[in-house]
């Protein structure tokens, strides 16, 4: 029989599980608090419940621990790049960075991704699997243990869709999120999607106070649809759509991602374009110059187009700023530092 994984179980969950094993109530919530307050590394170390208790519990469920396989601190800003082992050996990356407001934990959602978009190396052997709540909130806890400093803001921004994901993400967000275990706020989630609109939707009737950043990267479907696959299924205009209802159901600020890429996506009438488009509307754009994959024709942005394009935005009243380039001398895009580990082996 296959065990299940005891980190992805809800308080409640847990509370009737220990009901079923004749145990007092109040058992599951210490199991909780041990497992998402004090990040134990084994079912062993719940001592506060008996020996028998643990035995019984470790014939049904296991406690999934991801392993550090590879780390890269940068040398200019502390940046950290985590490659993590998973119990079936496969490989995920997550990063911590450092703010004046906090430290942010990026976080994997998906062993591989199946979007396929042209410039991100996540995606170049397709997708492998889903993660569990629990393999994403290790990430965290690891993080956590191995720097000593805790995390408070996320952003589901590593490898995968996190929307291909979305029931195990909205574990994860309820799990972080609890007062008994690291008690994450919403608010200090971002979770990124490159448009799944239907799973917008979804997400939306949740009515969760987290971020919602959605990859853009085009002013119009011609463009994009050369950049992301996803735009053939979904237009533009319907992922526009997705985000003013988010907004409405949620009143919260959306986020675009707009990676610059030489001369496909970066003119000014581009700006303009897609300034026309997003006027108006509560939300804010994050220009990211691209990252280099080196599969991928795509080349970066100069940063004369970068600021051009910057100045049009912000001319049409939108709120645009140019994210920081963290950790550049260990720096590997989406999925780069995975794909070169695995070509190495
Ligand atoms: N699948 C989700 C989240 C993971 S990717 C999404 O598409 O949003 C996180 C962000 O990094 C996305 O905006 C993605 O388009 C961007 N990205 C991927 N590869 C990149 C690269 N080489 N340079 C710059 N941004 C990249």
């Amino acid at each position: 029989m296959k065990k299940r994984d005891i980190a992805s179980l809800t308080i409640d969950e847990l509370t009737i599980l220990m009901e079923e094993f004749n145990e007092r109530s109040f058992r599951g919530s210490q199991i909780f608090q041990w497992i998402h307050q004090k990040n134990i590394e084994s079912i062993d170390e719940m001592t506060n419940l008996s020996k028998a208790l643990r035995e019984k519990i470790k014939c049904n469920f296991e406690l999934n621990k991801l392993k550090i396989e590879e780390k890269y601190i940068s040398n200019i800003d502390k940046t950290t790049k985590y490659l993590f082992a998973l119990k079936d050996n496969n490989i995920i990356e997550s990063v911590l960075m450092h703010y004046s407001y906090g430290n942010t934990a990026c976080i994997s959602s998906q062993v591989g991704c199946r979007m396929g978009c042209a410039f991100c190396a996540s995606t170049l052997e397709g997708l492998i699997r889903n993660l569990t709540a629990g393999e994403m909130l290790d990430q965290i806890y690891q993080i956590q243990k191995d720097t000593k400093e805790k995390v408070s803001n996320i952003v589901i921004m590593g490898s995968g869709e996190p929307l291909d994901n979305l029931d195990n993400i909205l574990l994860f967000i309820e799990l972080i999120n609890h007062p008994k275990g690291q008690n994450i706020g919403q608010r200090h989630i971002t979770l990124s999607t490159c448009g799944l609109v239907d799973k917008m939707y979804d997400l939306a009737s949740k009515k969760l106070q987290i971020t919602l950043a959605v990859s853009l990267h085009a002013p119009n479907d011609a463009i994009r649809r050369k950049m992301m696959p996803i735009a053939k299924k979904y237009a533009m205009d319907e992922v526009l759509k997705a985000c003013h209802h988010y907004i409405e159901m949620t009143n919260r600020r959306i986020t675009f991602e707009y990676a610059l890429i030489d001369r496909v996506n970066d003119k000014k009438e581009h700006a303009r374009e897609l300034g026309e488009k997003l006027k108006g509307m509560l939300c804010h754009v994050n220009l990211i110059p691209m990252n280099p994959v080196k599969e991928s024709i795509f080349k970066e942005s100069t940063s004369n187009s970068v600021k051009d394009f910057l100045d049009i935005l912000q001319s049409y009243g939108i709120q645009t700023t140019v994210r920081r380039k963290l950790g550049s001398d260990i720096d590997a895009a989406c999925g780069q530092l995975r794909r070169r580990y695995l070509e190495k082996k």
